[in-house]
């Protein structure tokens, strides 16, 4: 590890062999727009390609969120996004215009905002619909479904079904399931970093705007050890579709959401009130 990894935000990583049981990996991106980050995808991009990996691409369909902006708009957006299909990388839907309306963290209770959740279901249906037809008008097939800020609820879940997205990426769970809606749901549990886990299929996301050179360091570093592990997200759909929910699953996802997102959160702002 050389100094440039330990960035702010990042996990780092001993250089040890990954495991070789059965953990896999899935890596996905958010925010994909038209003014994203350029320059650092670039890079990513030719990352991924020359391992091999099939990542899931979070594709914002009309993004109205300033925060997204760090690029120019090339101008060929969807070009790209059809090249990227075309490589059978997984483009899922991110929301709609990534525009937050609430504060409510729907069902996997992760981040308290939301463009979905607890919304009547005649404005959720209109939002997914326009982004279905808005990927269907640019010659592109969403697959998945990857909500802003994991905020969504039992209602966008059926209105996606009805839409044809039979696919989500969120959960704690250690193993994807399919439910009675015929949707099957591909957990993600990492973010920023790949690290060695038990077996299981890990979904570790990634925000590339803004990455300082230590980052982009940090993900190819990654990529490099892990991407023997990886597999595409078709894959993992086709392999664990008809698989059920177990208690199991629910009890690691609850130690999970407990331990890395009540606790240790409060935990560390706690500290940053200790006196040194
Ligand atoms: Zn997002």
């Amino acid at each position: 590890m050389t100094r440039d990894h330990k960035t702010r935000g990042f996990t780092v990583q001993g250089r040890g062999a990954p495991p070789a049981g059965n953990a896999r990996y899935l890596l996905r991106f958010d925010d994909i727009c038209p003014n994203m980050d350029w320059r650092n995808w670039r890079e990513i991009e030719d990352t991924l390609l020359s391992h091999g990996v099939k990542p899931i691409l979070a594709v914002v369909p009309d993004n109205k969120d300033p925060k997204l902006i760090f690029d120019a708009d090339p101008g060929d957006f969807w070009d790209r996004v059809r090249v990227w299909q075309s490589w059978n990388w997984t483009i899922a839907i991110h929301g709609w215009q990534h525009v937050y309306v609430n504060h409510n963290a729907g069902i996997m209770g992760l981040t308290k905002k939301s463009e979905f959740a607890t919304l009547p279901r005649r404005e959720q249906s209109t939002k997914i619909s326009q982004a279905v037809n808005k990927f269907k008008a640019e010659g592109v097939l969403p697959t998945c479904w990857v909500a802003p800020s994991h905020s969504f609820d039992e209602i966008t879940v059926e209105v996606l079904a009805e839409n044809g997205i039979r696919a989500i990426s969120d959960g704690l769970w250690s193993w994807p399931h399919g439910d009675s809606l015929g949707v099957t749901w591909v957990p993600q549990q990492i973010w920023s970093t790949i690290r060695p886990m038990p077996p299981g299929v890990w979904t570790s996301c990634f925000h590339h705007n803004g990455w300082n050179s230590g980052q982009l360091h940090h993900f190819k570093d990654c990529v490099a050890r892990f991407s023997h592990l990886t597999a595409s997200f078709d894959e993992i759909v086709t392999e664990f579709q008809r698989r059920q929910i177990t208690p199991g699953d629910r009890r690691r996802a609850h130690l999970d959401l407990l331990w890395n997102h009540r606790i240790r959160p409060r935990l560390a702002r706690l500290k940053g009130y200790r006196p040194a």
